[in-house]
C-alpha cells in the first residue's frame, strides 16, 4: 500500500458534463472547506471543512405522513415545525424544525429521510475512488477535444495532498487537469501543484488588501504573489473576477485589476468577468444561515460592458460569463 492509498479528502459534490469550469466538457470535483468568507459565495456548504447536515423543507413530506427523523436524533435537535401549504400534497402539512445549536451533524437522521429532505454535505473519498469516478467520463473529455478534470471547492489547496494525488493520477493517464483556486495558499503548496496542473482557474476579487480583508476575511497579498509565481513558472491562468456591486466594481479597481492581469503576460489564457447573481440564496436556507447579501442587485449589462473596456483596452482576451 502506498501513501496515496491512505489519503482521503472531503468532497461535497462531483459534477460531470461541466462546461463552466475550464475548457471542454469536464468533471468537476468540489472539495469542502475554504479559508475565505466571500459574502456573495453561492456555495455556502463549501465553506466549512467538516461534513454538515442540510435541510430542504420543500422536500419534507410532513410529520403526519413520516416524522421518522425526529425520534432518531440523539440531541433532540429536531422538533415539530411550522404548518404550511404543500403544493405536492395540496394540503397544509407540518414539517420539522432544526435547532442548529444542538445538531452535531452526525447524520443519523438522514438514514430514514427517504425524501432526501435531510442530507449530509461532505463525504470522504480516497484518491482512487475519485479517479475511478473521473475515468467514467473519459470519452466525453475526448469528444470535446480539450475536456478533463477540474478540482474546485471550497479551496482545493487546503486539501493539498488529496488534490495533488488526483491531479497526478489524471496526468499519468493523459487527462487534462485544472485547479479552481482562490490563490490563498502557501506558495510552497502552489509549487507542489504546478507540475500536475495544466490550467489554474484563478480568482481575483479586489486589488486593495484592506477592503479584501474587511469583506472576505483575509488579505490579498499572498493571492497576488501566487498569481505572479504561477505566471513566472510557466503555468496557465484563467482569471475569474466576480463583479460585486459596491465592492470591487469601481473604475479604479477595474483598471488596476486589468493592469495586473496584463502584467501576467501570456500565461493568462482568458479573463472572465462574472456578474454577481443571487442563485446561491436558497443554499443558505438549507443550512439555516442568513443570506449575507439579500438585497444586492446584479450589475446591469451596460455596467458589465463598461468593466469589459478596461480589459480590452489592454488587449486581454476577456469574456463576460
Ligand atoms: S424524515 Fe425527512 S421527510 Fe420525514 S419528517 Fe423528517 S425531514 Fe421530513
Ligand atoms: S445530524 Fe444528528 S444531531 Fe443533527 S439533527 Fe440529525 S440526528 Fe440530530
Amino acid at each position: 500500500m502506498t501513501e496515496a492509498d491512505t489519503i482521503t479528502g472531503k468532497v461535497y459534490d462531483i459534477q460531470g458534463f461541466s462546461v463552466h469550469d475550464g475548457p471542454g466538457i469536464r468533471t468537476t470535483v468540489f472539495l469542502k472547506g475554504c479559508p475565505l468568507r466571500c459574502p456573495w459565495c453561492h456555495s455556502p456548504e463549501s465553506q466549512a471543512f467538516k461534513s454538515q447536515l442540510c435541510y430542504m423543507d420543500l422536500r419534507c413530506i410532513g410529520l403526519k405522513s413520516c416524522g421518522l427523523c425526529m425520534p432518531l436524533c440523539p440531541n433532540q435537535a429536531i422538533t415539530p415545525g411550522a404548518c404550511s401549504f404543500s403544493q405536492a400534497q395540496q394540503t397544509d402539512i407540518q414539517t420539522i424544525q432544526l435547532d442548529r445549536s444542538k445538531c452535531t451533524d452526525c447524520g443519523l437522521c438522514t438514514d430514514t429521510c427517504y425524501s432526501k429532505s435531510l442530507f449530509i454535505s461532505g463525504t470522504d473519498y480516497t484518491i482512487e475512488e475519485i479517479v475511478e469516478r473521473i475515468r467514467r467520463d473519459e470519452d466525453f473529455f475526448k469528444s470535446s477535444g480539450e475536456g478533463g478534470v477540474t478540482i474546485s471547492g471550497g479551496e482545493p489547496l487546503c486539501q493539498a495532498a488529496f488534490t495533488i494525488g488526483i491531479l497526478k493520477a489524471c496526468r499519468e493517464i493523459g487527462i487534462h487537469t485544472a485547479v479552481d483556486t482562490t490563490g490563498y495558499a502557501d506558495t510552497a503548496v502552489i509549487e507542489k501543484v504546478l507540475p500536475f496542473t495544466d490550467l489554474f482557474l484563478y480568482d481575483l476579487k479586489h486589488m486593495e488588501s484592506l477592503p479584501h480583508k474587511k469583506v472576505i476575511g483575509v488579505p490579498n497579498e499572498i493571492i497576488l504573489k501566487n498569481a505572479k509565481h504561477i505566471a513566472r513558472s510557466g503555468g496557465k491562468l484563467q482569471i475569474r473576477i466576480p463583479i460585486i456591486p459596491g465592492f470591487n466594481d469601481s473604475p479604479e479597481n477595474m483598471d488596476e485589476t486589468a493592469r495586473f492581469c496584463a502584467a501576467l503576460g501570456k500565461s493568462v489564457t482568458v479573463v472572465q468577468l462574472l456578474p454577481f447573481h443571487r442563485m446561491g440564496s436558497v443554499k443558505y436556507q438549507r443550512l439555516q444561515q442568513e443570506d449575507p447579501m439579500p438585497s444586492t442587485d446584479p450589475p446591469t449589462a451596460e455596467a458589465m460592458q463598461e468593466h469589459l473596456k478596461h480589459f480590452t483596452a489592454l488587449d486581454l482576451n476577456v469574456v463576460i460569463h
